[in-house]
């Protein structure tokens, strides 16, 4: 009898392969995942693999064809061998004795052929046994015939009709018996010989070849099985790390990717939802009935939300449920949170209790709230704690908690749902040379002054403009006038300028992905008489993160085919994956602000801003930091070897019109500060 620690064993190995099997189609490696790029180089390898197999097989063909050919030549002299017995019976019969019977030229014609064949034989490198009858010392069939000849021509010329007669006998006797006998063995031989290696071949090759194909066929067959069992392991493993061990919800770094997938994709309500008194159940209760409890909470919620919602325990006892495609809006947000809460309401029976449990909920949608997913989860927080606050065991919506906010959101919304864009307008902000002051360019940057709202900072519109859609239409609106700004500055502007400051243009991936984007570029480049490589172009690492999608890559790479410049933007803010420096061309990397800011007081942070000018340099792309408002960042990132700046310090965002006045007082200030 197993043991109970075996027991447990075979339990937890049969509840895995059960999972295994049970695995919900959901939870295959989801696209774009490092587990479906691993499923799919491993699917191409093995389909690679089989190709290449058939294909040797295919060669081996063409060398078993050679091979059959091979074999009817020897099938060939095989026959010619046959023909030699028959033809020294004949050369047996003729009666060469009377030079008039005429039979003479025959005796001569068939004595020549089988020389000719015996010769051709002989050329084969035949079986020893072979070789000896026909010039060995024991039986020299060669000289035999050789003989036969001289005698032949003695009994024809000699005059005495004795002893031609005499000779004719001995020369039929000689052909009818050992030459006819030793013909027919040396055929046999022949015959046996070549017609057994030719099958050998042919038999090998015909093997060869079957099993190669057959391989192949078997190698495609069992990777299919192969490649959907890994399919399933890594999705099996993707889907064990997303998971919260006790609960089997998933967990907050999960759920955070997931949302920010959902809510790029259309309209999202979240939930947020805190345990009341939790801490006093496991205090009375014991652990397991606490943990018992927040597994049937994560059951519950997951029932209740539905297949497509996701489900996630944030904290110890604090879980979030998002509810894509909520097309009813706040009612239907505030429906579903009750539901929600319902649903925990009802006793969970643990062992012989009953255990109550309730909750508070909060909750937030987008975009309307906020398409940011930070500030959604903030949301959803600050109307939790409102429902904690006020009555336990509710559900509160962060609009009704923060009505003056939430008003200036929905009225930003429906702006820019209405393609309102009045208001809207580039401001320009500076890049120059560390070395020596000179403006480079100037960064591109939305702003938006509403006519009832008043000034809307760009983290509050820009969101909500890409949540609708409008952020493609809203950019160009702000690039195409930077454009003709920039036109007005080259032909009106300080003619002292060393040379003619270019354009910096933010595009997100939504952008990239506008097929149009490329002709509307050009075209507004050439509306300005502004040349292309007057354009920089930055892209952030979201772009690289969500796995470049090739039509993107393929606009950014011809931008570039055109002169323009592409910069990776706040590079070190999010994943800093080296692996898209290496995979994605790019001319630059803007050091992102925090590191800037971490100057002086971090000496960690000075070594890795020095790594990353290190790696431009190695790169031989430009380095630009951003976000520079002290001297001493100015004079560390000049020092350390860095290009270009762009900060507060050398000058904020300004209206096209303010760049003249900049330029004028700049020419003072770069004489102090360079
Ligand atoms: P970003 O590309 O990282 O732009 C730099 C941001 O840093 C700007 O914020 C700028 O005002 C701010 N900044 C510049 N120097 C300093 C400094 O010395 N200190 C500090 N604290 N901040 C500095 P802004 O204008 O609020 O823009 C925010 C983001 O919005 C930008 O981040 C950019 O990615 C995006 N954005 C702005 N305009 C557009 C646009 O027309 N299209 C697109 N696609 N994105 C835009
Ligand atoms: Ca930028």
């Amino acid at each position: 009898m197993p043991g109970p620690g075996r027991l447990t064993r075979i339990g937890t190995s049969l509840r895995r392969a059960l999972l295994w099997r049970r695995l919900p189609p959901g939870a295959l490696p989801a696209e774009g995942t490092a587990a479906a790029r691993t499923a799919a180089f491993v699917r191409r390898g093995h389909a690679g693999a089989a190709l290449a197999l058939l294909l040797l097989a295919a060669a081996w063909g063409a060398v078993l064809d050679r091979a059959m050919n091979r074999a009817a030549i020897a099938a060939d002299h095989a026959v010619i061998a046959a023909r030699q017995p028959a033809l020294a019976l004949r050369l047996a019969q003729l009666d060469i004795a009377h030079p008039d019977s005429g039979e003479l030229g025959a005796f001569d014609t068939t004595l020549a052929q089988m020389r000719h064949d015996t010769a051709t034989l002989a050329g084969d490198t035949g079986p020893a046994a072979l070789q000896a009858l026909l010039s060995g010392p024991g039986y020299n069939l060669h000289a035999r015939l050789s003989d036969l000849f001289d005698l032949a021509r003695h009994a024809r010329t000699a005059d005495d009709p004795a002893t031609r007669a005499q000779l004719t006998e001995a020369l039929r006797r000689e052909i009818a018996g050992p030459v006819a006998a030793g013909l027919t063995d040396a055929a046999d031989l022949f015959a046996a010989a070549s017609l057994g290696r030719a099958r050998t071949v042919t038999h090998r090759l015909q093997w060869a070849v079957g099993s190669l194909a057959l391989f192949a066929l078997a190698w495609m067959a069992a990777a299919r099985s192969l490649d959907r069992r890994l399919r399933r392991t890594l999705g099996l493993l993707e889907y064990l790390a997303a998971r919260d061990g006790l609960t089997g919800a998933l967990t907050h770094n999960a759920f955070a990717a997931r949302l920010h997938r959902l809510l790029q994709r259309g309209r999202v309500g979240l939930v947020l939802l805190d345990l009341d008194r939790f801490h006093a159940l496991n205090a009375t209760s014991g652990d397991a009935a606490g943990d018992a409890a927040l597994r049937a909470v994560a059951r519950r919620l997951t029932r209740a939300a539905g297949p497509q919602a996701l489900v996630a325990r944030l904290g110890s006892d604090s879980f979030a449920v998002a509810l894509p495609s909520l097309d009813g809006g706040y009612p239907a947000l505030a429906t579903q949170a009750e539901r929600l809460l319902a649903t925990l309401r009802d006793p969970i029976p643990f062992q012989d209790q009953l255990l109550h449990i309730a909750a508070s909920a909060g909750t937030a949608l987008a975009p309307e709230d906020s398409a940011v997913r930070a500030e959604l989860l903030r949301m959803a927080g600050v109307a939790v704690r409102q429902a904690k606050h006020e009555t336990r065991g509710v559900a509160r919506a962060f609009h009704a908690v923060e009505p003056a906010a939430q008003a200036r959101r929905e009225a930003v919304l429906r702006a820019l749902s209405d393609g309102d864009l009045a208001g809207v307008e580039p401001w320009l902000q500076p890049l120059v040379r560390c070395d020596t002051g000179e403006p480079v360019r100037f960064e591109v940057l939305a702003r938006w002054t509403h006519p009832t709202l008043g000034r809307i900072a760009p983290a509050e519109f820009l969101p909500i403009a890409e949540a609708v859609g409008r952020l493609p239409m809203l950019s160009a609106q702000v690039r195409n006038a930077a454009f003709l700004a920039l036109a007005a500055l080259h032909r009106d502007g300080p003619a002292d300028l060393p040379t003619r400051p270019g354009l910096a243009v933010n595009l997100a991936p939504s952008e990239l992905a506008t097929p149009g984007l490329l002709a509307a570029v050009e075209a507004a480049l050439a509306a300005a008489e502004l040349a292309p490589s007057s354009l920089t172009i930055e892209v952030t690492e979201d772009l690289l993160i969500e796995g470049v999608d090739s039509d993107a890559s393929a606009r950014l790479q011809a931008l570039r085919g055109r002169g323009a410049r592409v910069n990776l933007d706040n590079f070190g803010s999010g994943t800093a994956n080296l692996a898209h420096l290496r995979d994605f061309e790019m001319d630059g990397l803007k050091i992102a602000r925090p590191f800037i800011a971490g100057i002086g007081q971090n000496g960690r942070t000075e070594t890795i801003i020095r790594g990353m000018l290190g790696l431009c340099r190695g790169l031989g792309i430009e380095a630009v930091a951003e976000g520079i408002e002290t001297e001493a960042q100015l004079r560390f990132m000049r020092e350390a070897g860095c290009e270009v700046a762009q900060g507060y310090l050398i000058g904020a965002p300004m209206p096209p019109d303010a760049v003249r006045g900049w330029l004028e007082q700049w020419r003072e200030k770069k004489a102090v500060l360079f």
